[in-house]
């Protein structure tokens, strides 16, 4: 597979630099890239082809949005302001001849090049924009991603925003200035609720839990970057505040709280795997073939996990302590019912920013 990309990755570059001999003289060198990639993108079936592209430009080139806007139309000469780089395409290229004969291109510019065409072959087989990139942006903070991990969604910045208002709202009240809150994340994949958390709410005890070490490790790779100067809490010890726990939802719970010595949480919070499992194929290619199953299939009805954790969760709350969970637009009704039937109170139905059923919080009756 790899090498299949690199393959096409060559043969994308070798046709751009033929299409630039073939004009003698690319007058705008990235206008001319993206002529060369934009309707190759389309065709793929990538929606925000345009913008994609963008990025991917600038990724590989090292330019920033307005570098690239104001370079956009420079020559090739100007943008490398070397000699030798425009004069590939002052001359006819022999018939037969590859594009390792056209390396007379200054070294950076044929490395950016390079790069870019990997990148674009893989943008064409439909990988996510943020897989490419390896980061993707979430409440103002950038996580590492992989194919591993569900990449973070503008939709759940919701549940975080719901969270830290309602902790804004009870400081304002003078009830948990000095409490520390316990935050038990499951489904964490990238981590980007819980740590987003831990970067808003007073030292948060942090639990976040996944079946998937692979996403663990990602998760941990987050916490280093975005917590440098507490990175050594990772590794295990009795003071640390950030726990990572390998657990197929709350199965290594138990044994793993009682080494630590943690009675229970105030808040239980998740995006969990919530689709249809029928509805999986019809999603886009990026999300359906390109990001981790397990992090998305729900069960027959999209509710399995939401009766787990509302059957099972009960157990590792505080009394009083609250769950927040991620929901589908359509079920909001179904994952009140299953959280009400278990004897949750103050169970609620919340909105993203575009107005659809997103959330849904609860409470464990104290
Ligand atoms: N919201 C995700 C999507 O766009 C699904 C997330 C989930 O299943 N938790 O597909």
């Amino acid at each position: 597979m790899r090498e299949d990309r690199k393959e096409k990755a060559k043969h994308l570059k070798e046709a751009f630099l033929r299409s630039c001999l073939d004009k003698k003289n690319p007058s705008f060198f990235l206008l001319d890239l993206e002529k060369f990639s934009l309707p190759q993108l389309e065709e793929a079936g990538v929606e925000e082809a345009e913008l994609d592209l963008r990025l991917l430009i600038q990724e590989a080139f090292s330019l920033d949005t307005k570098d690239y806007l104001l370079r956009k139309r420079e020559a090739l000469s100007a943008f490398y302001q070397k000699k030798e780089a425009y004069s590939v395409f002052n001359r006819k290229i022999a018939p037969g001849e590859s594009a390792d004969s056209l390396r007379c291109f200054s070294g950076a510019l044929d490395s950016a090049l390079t790069r870019f065409f990997f990148f674009l072959a893989l943008r064409l087989q439909r990988i996510p924009l943020s897989q490419i990139l390896g980061r993707q942006e979430f409440f103002g903070l950038s996580f590492l991603v992989n194919e591993n991990v569900l990449s973070p969604r503008q939709d759940t910045e919701c549940i975080v925003e719901r969270i830290l208002q309602e902790e804004r709202e009870k400081g304002e009240e003078g009830n948990t200035n000095e409490k520390q809150i316990s935050v038990l994340d499951l489904c964490t994949g990238s981590g980007c609720i819980g740590l987003t958390l831990a970067k808003h709410l007073p030292c948060p005890k942090l639990l976040l839990l996944d079946k998937s070490g692979k996403a663990l490790e990602v998760a941990e790779e987050n916490y280093r970057r975005l917590f440098p100067d507490k990175a050594e809490e990772v590794r295990p010890s009795e003071q640390q505040r950030v726990y990572f726990l390998e657990s197929d939802l709350f199965a290594a719970l138990p044994s793993f709280m009682e080494e630590k010595d943690i009675s229970g949480f105030d808040i239980l919070v998740s995006n969990p795997p919530y689709i249809r499992r029928d509805v999986i194929p019809t999603l886009d290619d990026e999300v359906a073939l390109h990001e981790p199953r397990t992090a998305l299939d729900g069960g027959v009805d999209g509710l399995d996990f939401y009766r787990r954790i509302a059957k099972e969760g009960k157990g590792f709350l505080l009394p009083g302590g609250r769950i927040y969970l991620e929901i589908g637009y359509d079920q909001g009704e179904s994952v009140k019912n299953i959280f009400q039937k278990e004897g949750f109170t103050n169970v609620e139905v919340f909105q993203d920013y575009e107005g659809r059923d997103r959330g849904v919080q609860g409470t464990f009756p104290p």
